[in-house]
């Protein structure tokens, strides 16, 4: 590909994506650096339809457990942070330690946690979620209470702590930022394509960029390039352009391997002892406002000794679409998500998903639900729909208390790093195909951590878990009901050298010396993300 464009862009830093990552590091490294100028490249544009070129020429290679492309990204100023539903977790200890279970693939280790530490309140900050404590034991509000009654905290523990961006926007919220800045400059639809190979030293000069809607090329001449694109298309530029890993002699095996997402579902209901409202069933509020939520997490000395995958578990309602729940205000809810158009307005496609299971199902017994819970099965929704779409700090979700005392759970599991879950081109060297599945030792991890769940619950008197479906069922029905793709991680790596991973410790590609990041996320749960943030 060839500039058709003579006059070149320069700049000391070109940032290739606006998601949340390349947001965060324009903007700091613009206040940080006014004498430097900044070029942030954005692929999407205002007004841009929900399906796009990078999108179409993806190839998913299991629709069961990965979602559609359009459904897993979007393009545009913000990036995925246009839907993203705004859970704020850290990461835990375990994620940087070795462990059988992960046939010994993590590549990090211990002092980058404490390093990514450093940075999570600046972070938190961007995020609008409160300030960066992610556990209970450090509010006194609310440190000596648990989450049901009788419970106590060893091998299970309830404080560690989801917190909820607002959710923050980034292309909405920090538009004006943007603009304020003078060293900071955005051009929109253009996407990042092929870069000038490194010369003797390792340094990247040049950058072409191809125009989305014309197709004509621009070249940007840059000291420093960060590549904020999303673990998928970070990953397809990466690939696209070997020429960048000519002084390793080689593109490291890595690169596109390794990819992760979470198991995700819900196979059991916990019947909890003790008085119902005592239960921390829903979202306790900071001082500051931020919507905070318990879960269920296991300690990393319990984890390591068993062998277990990080796990979180939290109380849920029971399956929307089973008319089973007798819930008039959840029956509302489901019908408005099955409404055509209504639905695709209430909640980005993956999320509707979550709810609805695509099913269209006893839609006559959930109207009965509806009118039998009258008043109430109208006034509930329209007291979430208020604070869920008419407040600036929304309601990130809806939990219904059961007076007796039972809850659905919902697990969200660590998976194993596994080569062969992995993104490469195809024959055009264009198309992205991505191969993702879901191992026997991740299934089986699911299943032994709800039975730890369950001893531990009753060695306290304070609960028991019944399952939906018999024993030698449960892992088809966990393979089945997992989707990901929303929470990308691992085809870039990080690692201390090339022969295992991608990127080095601090995010530059291996084989450059130019400081090029390939970033991904800032808070992920029980993934072992391959790049925290720099
Ligand atoms: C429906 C949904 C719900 C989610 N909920 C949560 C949640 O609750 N909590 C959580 O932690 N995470 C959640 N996520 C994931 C989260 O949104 C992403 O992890 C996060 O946005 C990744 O940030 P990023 O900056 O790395 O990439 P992105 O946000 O994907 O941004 C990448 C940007 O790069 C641009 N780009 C791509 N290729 C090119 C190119 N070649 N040239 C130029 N520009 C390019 C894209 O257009 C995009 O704007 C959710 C995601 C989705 C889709």
């Amino acid at each position: 590909m060839k500039s058709e464009d003579s006059d070149k862009k320069l700049c000391d830093l070109c940032v290739i994506g606006s998601g949340p990552v390349g947001i965060i590091v324009a903007l700091e490294y613009a206040r940080l650096n006014p004498e430097k100028k900044i070029l942030l490249v954005e692929y999407g544009y205002k007004d841009q339809g929900f399906e796009n070129g990078l999108d179409s020429s993806i190839i998913n290679m299991n629709p069961v457990n990965h979602h559609s492309p359009p459904e897993c990204t979007n393009k545009g100023l913000g990036g995925s942070t246009a839907t993203w539903g705004g859970r704020c977790v850290m990461y835990d200890e375990v994620d940087f330690i070795d462990r059988p279970i992960i046939k010994n693939g993590c590549t990090w280790d211990i002092d980058l946690f404490n390093e990514v530490n450093n940075y999570i309140n600046t972070a938190a900050g961007y995020f609008e979620c409160g300030c960066a404590n992610f556990s209970l034991h450090n509010i006194p509000k609310f440190k000596n209470k648990r989450i049901v009654e009788n419970f106590a905290e060893g091998v299970v523990t309830d404080s560690v702590l989801e917190r909820w961006s607002m959710p923050t926007r980034f292309g909405k919220r920090y538009k004006k930022e943007i603009a304020a800045c003078s060293n900071l400059s955005v051009i929109e639809a253009f996407e990042a394509r092929d870069f000038s190979p490194p010369d003797a030293n390792g340094n990247i000069s040049t950058l072409l960029v191809r125009n989305v809607k014309d197709k004509s090329v621009i070249g940007i001449e840059s000291k420093f390039f960060v590549l904020a694109a999303g673990a998928q298309e970070t990953t397809r530029i990466l690939l696209r352009n070997p020429q960048l890993f000519k002084l390793l002699g080689n593109v490291p095996d890595a690169l596109g391997k390794y990819y992760q997402g979470h198991l995700s579902g819900k196979i059991s209901t916990v019947r909890f002892e003790g008085d119902p409202e005592k239960t921390e069933f829903g979202f306790l509020r900071d001082d500051d406002g931020t919507y905070l939520r318990r879960r269920f997490q296991f300690s990393t000395d319990f984890l390591v000794k068993s062998n277990l995958l990080n796990t979180a578990i939290w109380l849920d309602n029971p399956l929307y679409y089973d008319p089973g729940h007798g819930s008039g205000a959840m029956s509302f809810i489901y019908l408005a998500m099955i409404t055509p158009v209504l639905g695709k307005k209430l909640a980005p496609p993956s999320i509707a998903e979550s709810i609805t299971k695509r099913k269209i199902n006893g839609v006559r017994k959930h109207v009965w639900n509806v009118v039998k819970d009258l008043p109430g099965s109208l006034l509930t929704p329209a007291y979430i729909f208020y604070k869920r779409y008419c407040l600036k700090r929304k309601l990130p979700g809806v939990f219904l208390y059961s007076a007796d005392n039972s809850y659905a759970l919902h697990f969200h599991a660590e998976q194993i790093p596994d080569a062969d879950n992995r993104m490469v081109l195809d024959a055009d060297g264009e198309t992205l195909v991505i191969h993702y599945n879901l191992s026997d030792e991740d299934v089986n991890s699911v299943i032994r951590i709800h039975h730890e769940l369950d001893s531990w619950l009753r060695k306290f008197n304070c609960g028991e878990l019944e399952y939906w479906f018999k024993g030698e069922e449960l892992a088809a029905a966990i393979k089945l009901m997992s989707k990901d793709g929303i929470h990308q991680s691992g085809t870039t790596r990080i690692a201390d050298t090339p022969d295992k991973g991608v990127v080095d410790k601090n995010l530059k590609v291996w084989g450059t010396q130019t400081f090029m990041y390939a970033a991904v996320r800032f808070f992920q749960p029980q993934v072992r993300p391959t790049q925290p943030f720099i």
